[in-house]
């Protein structure tokens, strides 16, 4: 497995590649657990060639905090990619990333982008955006893999690659969950034993009531903080705090 950390060293790797491959990309922001291992998989068992990227991307972080304690794990990670036969990872610096600083970016007017975490997280979208256009314009995969998990994101990000005509398909993956239907993420590492407990009992709420209000309203006994709970696209979103972090989840509903 070969680990790319510069723009340079990239542009060889994807220029050694045969023209009949086919390259399967998943971008991440590292801290790997069972839902990115999954990406992996399907993009291993679908592509001759598979890269995975591990970049915490500054610009999509509209508090200053969660960027800083954003979980880094990157020795884990290695292992992790190498087990899931990956063939390259990208870990590029935000300098390699942003030479023009953030002087450069998407911004998107796409009414998806102006509600639920594009209203409680102004600028997330034009950051993910941008850093999803650099990395597609720089691995050109034939296939790029993202998780339903952040579902508006994942409808964004093929909203963006049909504005741009980018030659690649945006795979979605279904949510996974730890056992307690918890849907696996970074941010679950920073849970202390009774906050985990709350997290849990978050998705457990979630996948219990249908009704918004009855939603709110177990969450609220649970003491737990609610951003949004907001039915559309035939799913139920929600975001909410426990403490200092904040979790996103939705499911597909039926009325
Ligand atoms: P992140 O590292 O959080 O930026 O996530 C990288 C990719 O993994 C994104 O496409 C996420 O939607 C996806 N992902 C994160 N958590 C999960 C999960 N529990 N199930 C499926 N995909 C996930």
């Amino acid at each position: 497995m070969e680990i790319i950390h510069n723009i340079q060293n990239l542009k060889k790797w994807r220029q050694q590649i045969p023209s009949d491959s086919t390259i399967g990309f998943t971008p991440t922001m590292g801290c790997l657990h069972e839902g990115h291992l999954s990406l992996l998989q399907k993009s291993r068992d679908e592509n001759s060639v598979s890269i995975l990227s591990i970049f915490v991307n500054p610009t999509q972080f509209n508090d200053p905090n969660d960027y800083q304690n954003y979980p880094k794990t990157e020795q884990h990670d290695i292992q992790l990619a190498e087990d899931a036969r990956v063939d390259a990872i990208f870990m590029p610096s935000t300098n390699e990333l942003y030479p023009q600083y953030y002087n450069y970016k998407i911004t998107t007017t796409d009414p998806l982008a102006q509600c639920m975490e594009g209203t409680y997280r102004p600028g997330h979208f034009d950051g993910v955006l941008t850093v999803v256009m650099k990395l597609l314009m720089l691995v050109k995969p034939h296939r790029a893999y993202f998780g339903e998990k952040d579902y508006q994101q994942l409808k964004l990000i093929q909203n963006l690659v049909r504005s741009f005509f980018i030659d690649t398909e945006i795979v979605p993956c279904q949510i996974v969950r730890e056992p307690s239907g918890l849907a696996c993420s970074s941010r679950n590492n920073r849970l202390n034993s009774e906050n985990r407990k709350k997290a849990e009992k978050f998705a457990e709420i979630l996948t219990t009531h249908t009704c918004i209000e009855q939603i709110k309203a177990a969450l609220t006994t649970e003491n737990i903080h609610i951003d949004y709970i907001e039915k559309q696209l035939g799913r139920i979103f929600s975001a909410i705090k426990i403490d200092d972090i904040r979790l996103i989840d939705n499911r597909e509903f039926t009325e």
